[in-house]
């Protein structure tokens, strides 16, 4: 893989690796659900005439949806860059905030570069 970053430290290139993850989970798991009419529509009507049935609308509706939930569980589940930490979920008390501006465990801000 080609370094396009030269000056960054590594810590930095990690963190706007984690960030960049979760700026695109993030973004498909509004994508997807706003798409799914849309995508069972256009790709099941072609894959029930691959097909010769309506399966293929079955078949759509449900990668799209397995797909949302997958994103879903990728945000849910992110890692914070400095800790480690489950990003959105405290094991104390607070519980899970998916819309945490910050790390539940270190308080590192959400899509902060690296401290050097
Ligand atoms: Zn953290």
């Amino acid at each position: 893989m080609t370094d396009i970053s030269p000056n960054l430290s590594t810590e930095q290139i990690r963190y706007r690796q984690a960030w960049n993850k979760l700026r695109w989970s993030v973004w498909l798991s509004w994508l997807l659900p706003v798409t799914v009419i849309p995508a069972i529509l256009l790709f099941g009507w072609l894959l029930s005439i691959a097909l010769h049935g309506i399966i293929g609308y079955g078949i759509i509706a449900v990668i799209w949806i397995a797909g949302w939930v997958m994103c879903n569980m990728e945000v849910g589940s992110f890692r914070c860059p400095r800790c480690g930490g489950m990003f959105f979920v405290d094991s104390g008390s607070s519980g899970r905030n998916p819309a945490s501006g910050v790390c539940m465990h270190c308080g590192l801000r959400k899509f902060a570069e690296a401290a050097n």
